[in-house]
């Protein structure tokens, strides 16, 4: 703390993200990154670019990135805003839309960086409880409000809501933004740009952090409305005009040229979630449903952020938050086969585990 801070500095709370230790040989389940190396057409884009052109400023439309999302998701150029993450999408998001008269409407639990943004950007916010099943109770959700923002799937829970009742909040909420934050749904869950032509105040997010493999990058985008779109410029350009960099635009490009080894990849790590979904079943876990590249679950007898600490002591790393409702469960990224098989063994190490049939309810 010091005298030359502005006074709402003080007061911030930030956002504290998963850890990136420095040891080796751990085995890192705790941020949801991809185990897979990005599209080989990423690699040869990096390996071919001529770091000359780098005296130079990137283009600040990132137009060749814009026109690659648009073609992908079958939109046109003016619906697609880039970010530097969409963290950075939804930051200027917050800014764009939220800064209104009235509450913004989100879950109880859901992403804690829009709690982060609220408060950086004084918006007040109203928490709608999860169901007991952890599901987003959109029905709940009052439509007197100044915006509405979720994960679809939802995070850390992993469950996803199905289209059909995102269509029936947009057709109750008309009159403010809604925000569908799908950072995950490439694991399973419904994209809501489908319904981006018909909803005119429907912003997607999506990220290439996860699902593409590119979580050092930092590419984040969204589709909506070219309105809404406009706004995000706006904010953006106040902010920083240059947030995508040029190999940023190359790389972001080349991997959506390959939808093959997208393919590929999200498969193989759905495949991968289910068989440890069963086998942490068997360890006495309660696993939710997970449309994503993680799983949330509790033991039946330990407690979360003990089960955590054992882990992290044998060199598995997971996440764990203490908020109250949340505080036993364990938030566990899907790696590859190998990985979970050392999750699923280091498991079997604690004193307190025992294998059991999966049906011993
Ligand atoms: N939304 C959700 C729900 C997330 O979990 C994350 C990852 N922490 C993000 C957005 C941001 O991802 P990125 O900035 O890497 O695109």
């Amino acid at each position: 703390m010091s005298k030359f801070w502005s006074p709402q500095i003080h007061d911030l709370v930030p956002y504290t993200p998963g850890e990136q230790p420095k040891v080796a040989d751990l085995t890192k389940l705790n941020t949801n990154e991809s185990p897979y190396p990005p599209a080989p057409g990423v690699t040869a884009a990096v390996h071919q670019f001529d770091t000359d052109r780098l005296r130079l400023y990137p283009d600040p439309e990132a137009a060749e990135l814009k026109q690659a999302l648009a073609a992908t998701y079958a939109v046109e150029t003016n619906q697609v805003f880039v970010g530097n993450g969409s963290d950075e999408v939804l930051a200027h998001a917050f800014m764009a839309f939220f800064r209104q008269q009235k509450p913004l409407i989100k879950p109880s639990i859901t992403y804690s960086f829009y709690e982060v943004y609220a408060d950086l950007y004084g918006i007040e916010l109203v928490n709608v409880p999860l169901t007991d099943s952890f599901e987003i109770d959109l029905e709940r959700f009052p439509t007197e409000n100044g915006g509405v923002i979720f994960a679809n799937p939802n995070a850390p829970t992993g469950r996803a809501l199905a289209l059909e009742r995102i269509e029936a909040l947009l057709q109750r909420n008309t009159e403010s933004l809604v925000l569908v934050d799908e950072a995950y749904v490439d694991f399973g869950g419904e994209s809501a740009i489908a319904l981006v032509d018909r909803y005119p105040n429907l912003l997607v997010t999506q990220t290439f952090s996860k699902s593409r493999s590119l979580a050092g990058l930092r590419i984040g985008f969204a589709i909506g409305h070219p309105d809404l779109i406009d706004a995000l410029e706006r904010v953006k350009n106040s902010f920083n005009s240059y947030p995508m960099d040029m190999l940023a635009i190359k790389a972001g490009v080349a991997s959506l040229q390959d939808p093959a080894y997208f393919d590929e990849c999200t498969q193989k790590i759905i495949a991968t979630r289910e068989n440890t979904a069963q086998q942490l079943a068997e360890l006495g876990f309660k696993v939710l449903p997970s449309a994503t590249n993680f799983l949330f679950a509790e033991h039946r007898y330990i407690e979360g952020g003990e089960l955590m600490g054992f882990l992290r002591t044998k060199g598995v790393l997971v996440r764990h938050f203490s908020r109250p409702e949340i505080a036993n469960y364990l938030r566990i990224t899907i790696g590859t086969d190998a990985e979970m098989d050392r999750l699923i063994s280091t498991l079997k190490q604690h004193p307190d585990i025992i294998s059991l049939p999966v049906n011993a309810e």
